[in-house]
């Protein structure tokens, strides 16, 4: 905390980081951020973790860019093996204009001599919801197809595909915070300790106060200490296990029968399909007995109001999207939808993924989920994009489109503040196509691992620097203020991409946010009653608002779903083995994710001084049995290896882990994780399997 006299000025805004949305007021003296306290945002109230009080100064590091860059010509070959604190080997430094030419033109080239498909967008998380409808405009009017995607790819696409079949929505349908008023809560496949700190706090009062918490996980995460049940199942079977709940409900007759009868459909057959799985047969599978499965089982169906959470363990599977149908056809059974306490709520990762998902950066729909393939839908954006036409297409994901570049059927791109040379699984493959690219136009704030491969390198504002909107996991449409200046030449995302649609031959004149959020308006039911003014009197906003008054519904479907005759839909799912099955030569389980003091691909925590000196290198995480049997002391060197690639790394005991269990968090570059995961795919949605690859654990030669 600081007195007022220790800064110049103080500006309210939200956190940088994760999906909770922390509020947050930025104080600056002379230019620069001397410190953050969390504010009374509804989804913080004055709370804020480690990363968002101490995770600011990323954006004084001194390997900000801060002018265009555009790639030498005696340049080395590309890879990643530029400095970023050296960038000169590689680029040199261009005026706006020049290097403006240069990307814009590089790409209309590309779409003149190769067609529209020749050129692919990967827009960002992080930026403003403002900034994320015009990077989908600008491929879709730009080049005439849906090749538009982002990292809600790698996070929570599968959890989407299931809420929009079964639900007819894909948001939460209840806040976090109305854990306040549930009676159970289950928490599984996520770390919120870790990876929503601040919305753990929610969760751990709510224990406090006699709440019954539900913790499913194959990892005994930090929420163990406050679960009434702990079930640490197998990695993989999150099927059988809440299929096996499903069981006991059904059987016992613990279903909500007046709410199923109301507002669902498809119960009969779910009801038939889920008879076979009981807790005696799913128990070996899923490595959890039939008494307790029972019991939590129990525990949910007859409590009154219900709540469940999951992340990325849930979703990021091959299975991953009838992991999401388990947990929505379970919410419908015990009819703990629409009722404050009660709820489904994919606990989003990105500060932004639900607003630049909303905002139609996703291939198969227009902004607000309207198909692509939806004629309606393409005549509404016809008009509002001045006569452009849609494709009926959908597009290309994240994966499929690194595997087209490989291909060299897509030929340019345009990576917006994502680092796909570290974040996509199998890295290596996503490496190699980044520097087969014949144009690449890199905006960023550092020179990622990504921006390494750029031709061009437009440098970007950070969140603290520019103004707009974000939308958390709450579905709280929330102000961004600017707070300083961004370093040297770098400019809001949206600026930059007006300049470069102009180059491309688009009719844009927007002047500021204000404007990009009025067309969206235009098209996107879900901003009804959301207006700028509102946004900046009342600092946020949750969708659906029913009126100019209305803060937001923080519960929603009350009165039934989005769905043909407002019905939510029992969507049964059977039992998928992963992908990739440990064998003798690979014979543990790898998995992957964040740790709190880092965020995603390091690009921004571990150029932050006190999140850096928490965690300054690698390490993965091993059970103690497990360390001994490989004759490595904590702190000693593995090497970990899969079919797709080998990282030597310190280890850590950890007793959270299964003794046949390896955790690797994925920010750090010089022990990749993702060189080592595998690329299979969720049918649905899309979804890489980064939480579970077959890998084999060795001491290091390094010891
Ligand atoms: Fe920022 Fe998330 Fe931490 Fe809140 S919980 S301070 S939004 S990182």
């Amino acid at each position: 905390h600081g007195d007022s006299d220790d800064y110049d000025s103080e500006t309210k805004s939200v956190c940088p980081f994760c999906g909770v949305g922390c509020q947050i007021s930025v104080k600056v003296k002379d230019g620069r951020v001397t410190h953050v306290e969390g504010i009374n945002g509804p989804a913080n109230e004055g709370r804020l973790c480690v990363k968002g009080r101490f995770g600011f100064d990323y954006i004084h590091h001194p390997h900000r860019l801060t002018k265009p860059l555009i790639r030498r010509d005696d340049a080395p070959e590309k890879g990643m093996n530029a400095d970023p604190g050296n960038p000169w080997t590689h680029f040199r430094e261009a005026t706006w204009d020049e290097a403006l030419d240069r990307a814009a033109h590089g790409l209309a080239d590309l779409r003149s001599y190769h067609g529209g498909a020749s050129v692919a967008g990967f827009g960002s998380a992080k930026c403003t919801n403002e900034e994320a409808y015009l990077f989908q405009k600008f491929i879709r009017q730009g080049f005439g197809h849906n090749n538009v995607d982002h990292c809600t790819r790698l996070c929570h696409a599968s959890s989407v595909a299931a809420l929009m079949e079964n639900v007819g929505s894909g948001a939460v349908t209840a806040t976090f915070n109305e854990i306040e008023n549930a009676d159970v809560a289950i928490v599984i496949g996520a770390n919120p300790t870790e990876n929503h700190p601040v919305a753990a706090t929610y969760f751990k009062q709510f224990a406090k106060r006699g709440g019954q918490l539900i913790v499913m996980d194959p990892r005994a995460q930090a929420l163990k200490r406050h679960a009434s049940h702990m079930l640490q199942f197998r990695p993989g079977t999150d099927v059988a296990l809440l299929n096996a709940l499903m069981n006991v409900i059904v059987e016992e007759k613990l279903y909500d029968r007046a709410y199923i009868e109301q507002f669902t459909e498809g119960f009969f057959e779910f009801r038939d399909h889920i008879r076979a799985f009981t807790p005696e047969r799913m128990a070996d599978l899923c490595g959890i007995d039939p008494d307790t499965i029972r019991d939590a089982a129990r525990t949910f169906a007859t409590a009154d109001r219900g709540m469940i959470f999951w992340g990325m363990g849930v979703s990021q599977h091959i299975h991953g999207t009838d992991n999401a149908r388990c947990l929505i056809a379970l919410a419908l059974l015990t009819g703990n939808v629409g009722r404050s306490g009660t709820g489904l709520h994919p606990l989003r990762g990105q500060n932004n993924v639900q607003g630049a998902s909303d905002s139609g950066l996703i291939p198969q729909f227009m902004p607000d989920y309207q198909s692509v393939t939806d004629p309606e839908v393409r005549s509404l954006f016809r008009h509002i994009w001045r006569g452009t036409e849609i494709s009926a297409t959908p597009g290309l994901t994240v994966v499929e489109v690194m595997d087209r570049v490989y291909r060299g059927e897509i030929k340019g791109m345009y990576i917006l503040g994502e680092n796909p040379a570290m974040s996509d699984p199998d890295v290596a493959h996503a490496r190699k196509a980044l520097a087969a690219l014949d144009h690449l136009v890199v905006q960023d704030i550092f020179l990622t691992e990504t921006a390494m491969f750029a031709d061009v390198i437009l440098p970007a504002a950070a969140l603290p620097e520019k103004s707009g909107s974000v939308t958390n996991t709450n579905r709280a449409v929330q102000v961004v203020r600017k707070a300083v200046d961004a370093p040297g030449e770098a400019r809001e995302d949206w600026a930059i991409l007006v300049d470069m649609a102009r180059r491309i031959g688009l009719d844009w004149d927007y002047d500021d946010p204000r404007e990009i959020f009025n067309e969206m308006k235009m098209s996107m039911r879900s901003l009804h009653n959301i207006t700028w003014n509102r946004l900046m009197e009342e600092g946020g906003v949750i969708y659906p608002s029913t009126g100019p008054d209305d803060p937001g519904q923080a519960v929603v479907f009350g009165d039934g779903f989005p769905r043909r005759a407002g019905r939510a839909r029992f969507a049964p799912a059977r039992v998928t083995p992963p992908a990739e099955a440990p064998d003798a030569r690979f014979p543990m389980i790898l998995t992957t994710g964040r740790q709190l003091e880092h965020w995603h691909t390091g690009s921004m925590t571990r150029r932050a001084t006190v999140l850096d000196a928490v965690e300054p290198e690698a390490t993965c995480a091993l059970h103690p049995a497990t360390l001994r049997d490989l004759g490595v002391e904590p702190g000693g060197m593995v090497t970990l290896e899969t079919r797709r690639g080998t990282v030597t790394v310190k280890a850590r005991a950890d007793r959270a882990v299964a003794p046949d269990m390896v955790f690797l968090p994925f920010a750090y570059v010089e022990a990749a994780a993702n060189l080592m995961t595998n690329s299979a795919l969720d049918p649905y949605g899309k979804i890489p399997e980064f939480k579970f690859s077959a890998v084999r654990v060795t001491r290091a030669h390094t010891q």
